[in-house]
């Protein structure tokens, strides 16, 4: 197949902003396409070369597109600077220089579909000492040899900018419309959501129709897409969707991801089929550990914690681990992470994505042994509207988003890449920002672990309540202590240690060690929100709940000239979480 066919296509879709005109265009082509082109014309139309999970991406930087440029045509870099500023898109620009620079070439040979594909890919693949220099060359051949318009689209794809607005779901339609019927759409559909490969799925239904679609199965190695959740605001709603009952879980609110594994590999993959693996070789590791079978894929949420509070951190935390490749030893200390595993898409041979949730939840529970690193999402069966909000409030106090509620009918399979009501997300907004300090006393501590061995790792800080003369614990402290302040907290603490809390201390936690009220510290939080084990404010928001601090960080100033008492209010907290949830 010659490239230019293939650009004159790109020309018509370009030239469209209708999605059923587009899969017109598309089908046609597939339909008289030989069905060994189809797979990278596939690709080259998504402006990939290969599925989205294999390595090989195109992206030259600029800079070094605007230097083989000149060098293909012979303009100098000032010139084709001046015609990017003002175009915008390297593709015109390119058209344009090759336009107005080009030498005729007596017999030129034309581009075929093979050649650009190929070249693309070497360039792709080009990697270590002097590869800038080969990237840079073989493109330039290629744009030597390219007609104007083919060098539009050849700029744009090198540079990773196809955006043809063709998408994937646009291909699958007009794949089914060129090969099968409009019955078959879901199995055609089925076929890219457990093998996420657009390019496999056209060369298998052109080659051997539905029947080599139906032999594409979920394997290891291969990742599915993402089964995703629709939006509820209330319980009542859920449960009408979910027929009366559900399995509702914590929303953790992390990186999700969906680990491979088999003979001691392990390789994790994003929500968007990204690899993951490299920046993640703790997760590798506590997963190689956990999982008891042969082979398996398991889905989870990968969450920041603090070692010390066993807390769970801002999201922000864990975006620090992703996408490294230099540090990651340093980064595995600074920005620990766990994983909470909620699904089982396959085990030991055989594909779950057809069985019910409740069935995959036992697979799953079968073949995990449970670890401090990997852990499996807290979940429940529930039935009626206290429930949910009780466990719903416990997931918040977790450091969680809030609910996933799940159906659990015979009919609950893992609908991959699918976004529909099998799964609900519960997100009621039942927190508010902070950007006050506040000054709190401690009343408690929890034992340090890794590198706070020996020390406290952690204190249990309380605001004040006037009203009974009594201190309620709002938060778990943790961070903001750098290693000097650390190794002294001992000798500025344990003068007031207690047997057992203090009688003016009101706390649903048990502390490893307490103390009588008398140091204040600054505390800075990130937000407050309705907690059912801290006992600020108990009750007077929500009956079964108090107030806590989230992510609270020392900020480095002890409060000497405070008393206990002159700590912040449980009062003055209560109108802070108020008055920010009204803006
Ligand atoms: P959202 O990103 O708001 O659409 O919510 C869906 C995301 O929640 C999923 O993609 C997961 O990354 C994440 N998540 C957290 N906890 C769970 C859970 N227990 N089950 C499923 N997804 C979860």
């Amino acid at each position: 197949m010659l490239y230019k066919d293939l650009v004159r296509v790109y020309e018509a879709l370009e030239s469209t902003s209708s999605r059923l005109e587009m899969t017109d265009i598309l089908a046609e082509l597939f339909r008289s396409t030989d069905c060994a082109h189809i797979r990278r014309i596939v690709y080259l139309t998504k402006g990939i070369l290969v599925p989205e999970f294999c390595p090989e991406k195109l992206g030259l930087a600029d800079r070094l597109y605007l230097r083989t440029l000149a060098m293909a045509t012979g303009a100098s870099e000032a010139e084709i600077r001046d015609l990017w500023a003002r175009e915008g898109d390297p593709g015109i620009v390119t058209e344009k220089i090759l336009k107005s620079k080009r030498q005729m070439t007596l017999f030129p040979t034309p581009l075929t579909l093979d050649r650009v594909y190929e070249s693309l890919l070497n360039i792709a693949r080009a990697e270590g000492s002097g590869s800038q220099e080969v990237k840079m060359r073989m493109l330039a051949d290629l744009l030597h040899d390219s007609t104007s318009s083919e060098a539009r689209y050849l700029a744009r794809i090198a540079t990773g900018r196809m955006r043809l607005g063709v998408a994937a779901q646009t291909i699958l339609d007009s794949l089914a419309q060129a090969f099968a019927t409009k019955e078959d759409k879901s199995a055609v559909e089925r076929a890219f959501n457990v093998t996420s490969d657009l390019g496999l799925v056209g060369e298998v239904l052109c080659s051997e129709g539905l029947e080599g679609l139906g032999q594409l199965h979920v394997v290891v190695g291969n990742p599915l897409r993402a089964m995703l959740a629709e939006r509820l605001t209330s319980p009542e709603e859920i449960l009408e969707r979910m027929n009366g009952r559900a399995m509702f879980e914590y929303k953790y609110d992390g990186l999700r991801i969906q680990a491979h594994i088999k003979d001691d590999t392990v390789t994790l993959y994003s929500r968007r089929l990204e690899d993951l693996t490299t920046g993640f070789p703790d997760v590798v590791e506590s997963l190689k550990k956990a999982f008891q079978g042969k082979s398996g894929i398991v889905e989870g949420e990968c969450v920041p914690v603090d070692v010390n509070t066993g807390e769970i951190l801002p999201f922000q935390e864990v975006s620090h681990r992703r996408g490294r490749k230099h540090g990651i030893t340093t980064a595995i200390e600074e920005y620990p992470v766990r994983v909470h595993l909620f699904d089982c898409l396959y085990l030991d041979g055989k594909d779950l994505t057809m069985y019910s949730l409740p069935d995959r939840r036992t697979a799953l529970t079968r073949c995990i042994e449970v670890s401090e690193d990997v852990r499996l999402s807290e979940a429940r069966v529930l039935d009626n509207v206290d429930d949910i909000e009780k466990f719903f409030t416990e997931a918040l106090a977790a450091g969680c988003e809030g609910l996933m509620a799940k159906s659990i009918d015979d009919d609950s399979a893992y609908r991959a890449g699918a976004r529909g009501y099998q799964w609900i997300k519960y997100k009621r907004e039942y927190r508010s920002e902070m950007n006050d300090t506040v000054d709190l006393a401690i009343v408690g501590a929890f034992h340090g672990r890794g590198r706070r061995g020996g020390l406290y790792g952690a204190l249990l800080m309380a605001t004040y309540n006037p009203e009974n003369d009594r201190f309620e614990t709002a938060c778990k402290l943790g961070s903001g202590f750098d290693d000097a302040t650390l190794a002294e907290l001992p000798d500025r603490l344990d003068h007031s240690r207690l047997p057992h809390a203090h009688s003016l201390v009101n706390s649903k936690m048990d502390a490893d060690v307490w103390f009588e009220p008398s140091i204040v510290l600054e505390v800075l939080g990130a937000e407050l929100s309705l907690s059912p084990i801290h006992t600020c404010a108990f009750g007077k928001i929500r009956e079964d709940a108090g107030l806590a601090i989230r992510f609270p960080r020392f900020t480095g100033t002890f409060r000497d000239d405070k008393g206990p008492r002159d700590a912040t209010t449980s009062q003055e907290l209560l109108s802070m979480y108020e008055a920010q949830r009204k803006t």
